[in-house]
């Protein structure tokens, strides 16, 4: 392919990606396949001869579209938001097109150096303390990771490397092998499950402990179990604290674990991959009151900042330990330039690296802080918004609803996931189950870049619907129910045509 081929195949396909947002609306928010359904599809083996992009673009249509579930639509709800924007696809683009492979910072200076700004406009965008900033006089520091699941690995693995340094330099006679099999890793049983695999990963047993009524991990809890554990010759390394747990997007309240972990020389960590970008607004900042005793913080702008996947930032406030542990120089290696900018493979599993900070500068400086608080504060009042319409029915119950989440159930366990099946299977939402408290909730997270208002009555009407064949008596408190009523079948048939036209493909390959 030359570079006139390549100009005409990149604007159908940006062309084609517009279209598809232009429409995501009038799909249906699932996708419409079973499994094992494209390997029927896929010839078996690779061409003979070379085709051509029209060929291949079309096929992206037919083929994979039907099997894509539409995390954009604003009927999605289920998870958490996968972020996307514009920008952020243009800058993965453009990050495709360089593609260095940044092994060190000779080997492409500016993804370091970007990479370096981005991680201290992001910490700033956040308020988070100065020592972890790149620019700061101390040994903290930011960098991008593809997964907070990663992010919770390395932290765990540079834990354990502090704390044999710690016990080596109070006692030079320990050795290694006798420290390994006696860590502990605690985190609460709301924590998202790649905790628990970080400590399979990492060969460290994961105590996932009790959380309270609220979802939080107490202070006491942790206190109790770390006790616990040194009584039986353990030895406590690392804890997980969770800012916006997956379930129910709970808060551990840090200014209570964090005086712990400091007192016992626990490495805490913070996995606040979903509600992190929250704090880009001061008024949610207080969730994360006492962040300075953290040793690390993780947040995904891949979920909520507009920043497609994957995007993981993670700042340390001692990065020395991290680099100390994966720091394997060889000859080829090494250059001869600047000693004070960081080498970040040290920073990171793999040995290569992408532009990942490019796609995030192109979202920071097309949205600017207002565009994102902006996003962020929709989000929520939608998800407010949201609540009301549940609070009106006296047969529902909120069960917790923050940020962009609300969790919710009918009476009991049985008719509350009798609701989600049917939900599901008519295809108009999506959403999930979650345990609660011991409860089974319903979790609505308002997750599209083009969800409005609109959409909350949409879904209300939808699941009022459905939990009229389910729970089939209905107390009002607002008398607009009704109205809300009507309005969804009107809602459906309009549906319906428009799912008819689904059929037909894209603007876009009809003139191919
Ligand atoms: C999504 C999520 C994760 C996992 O994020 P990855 O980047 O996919 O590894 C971890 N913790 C919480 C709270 C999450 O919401």
């Amino acid at each position: 392919m030359d570079s006139e081929q390549f100009r005409e195949f990149g604007k159908a396909a940006v062309d084609y990606i517009a279209d598809y947002f232009d429409t995501i609306r009038d799909r249906p928010v699932l996708h419409s396949v079973q499994p094992g359904y494209l390997e029927e599809l896929l010839p078996k083996e690779v061409p003979r001869t070379g085709e051509t992009w029209q060929t291949v673009l079309r096929d992206v249509d037919k083929l994979i579209q039907p099997g894509i579930t539409h995390w954009h639509h604003p009927n999605f709800h289920g998870y958490f938001a996968a972020a996307n924007s514009f920008p952020a696809i243009v800058g993965e683009m453009m990050s495709a097109g360089f593609t260095s492979i940044g092994v060190n910072w000779m080997a492409s200076p500016a993804y370091t150096e970007l990479e370096m700004v981005m991680m201290d406009w992001l910490a700033k965008l956040l308020n988070l303390p100065e020592i972890f900033l790149n620019s700061s006089n101390g040994p903290g520091g930011g960098v991008l990771q593809g997964s907070a699941s990663e992010t919770t690995l390395l932290c765990l693995l540079t834990s354990r490397e502090r704390k044999i340094q710690e016990l080596q330099t109070e006692n030079p006679d320990l050795k290694v092998e006798d420290i390994l099999g006696k860590l502990v890793a605690y985190s609460s049983d709301q924590s998202n499950s790649s905790i628990e695999r970080s400590g399979l990963l990492g060969a460290m047993p994961m105590r996932l402990l009790p959380s309270d009524s609220t979802g939080k991990l107490r202070g006491s809890t942790l206190l109790e179990a770390i006790k616990a554990d040194k009584e039986k010759g353990l030895i406590p390394c690392y804890v997980v604290a969770c800012l916006g747990t997956t379930p129910t997007c709970s808060f551990d309240d840090l200014s209570e674990l964090g005086p712990i972990c400091e007192e016992e020389k626990v490495w805490l960590h913070v996995d606040a991959a979903y509600a992190g970008a929250a704090f880009a607004c001061p008024e949610y900042r207080h969730l994360m009151k006492g962040v300075e005793f953290v040793d690390s913080f993780n947040f995904n702008p891949h979920k909520w900042m507009l920043v497609n996947y994957d995007c993981s930032a993670m700042w340390l406030k001692d990065a020395r330990c991290l680099i100390d542990s994966f720091n394997v120089d060889r000859i080829y290696l090494k250059h001869n330039k600047l000693p004070d900018i960081p080498e970040y493979r040290h920073w990171q599993i793999p040995l290569g690296r992408r532009l990942r900070a490019m796609k995030l500068w192109f979202v920071l400086r097309i949205y600017g802080v207002e565009g994102i608080q902006k996003y962020i504060r929709g989000h929520i009042s939608q998800a407010k918004y949201f609540e009301k319409l549940v609070r009106s029915d006296s047969r529902f119950e909120v069960v917790t609803s923050i940020l962009g989440l609300v969790c919710f159930r009918l009476q009991d366990d049985s008719s509350t996931q009798k609701l989600l099946d049917k939900l599901v299977e008519r295809g108009k939402l999506f959403l999930i189950a979650a345990t609660f408290d011991k409860k089974r909730v319903i979790r609505f997270a308002v997750c599209s870049r083009y969800s409005e208002k609109r959409d909350m009555d949409f879904a209300w009407n939808e699941i009022l619907l459905v939990a009229d064949s389910v729970v089939p008596k209905r107390k009002r408190k607002f008398n607009h129910s009704h109205y809300l009523l009507e309005e969804n079948i009107c809602f459906s048939d309009s549906l319906k045509i428009k799912r008819k036209m689904l059929c037909e493909p894209l603007p876009f390959t009809k003139d191919l």
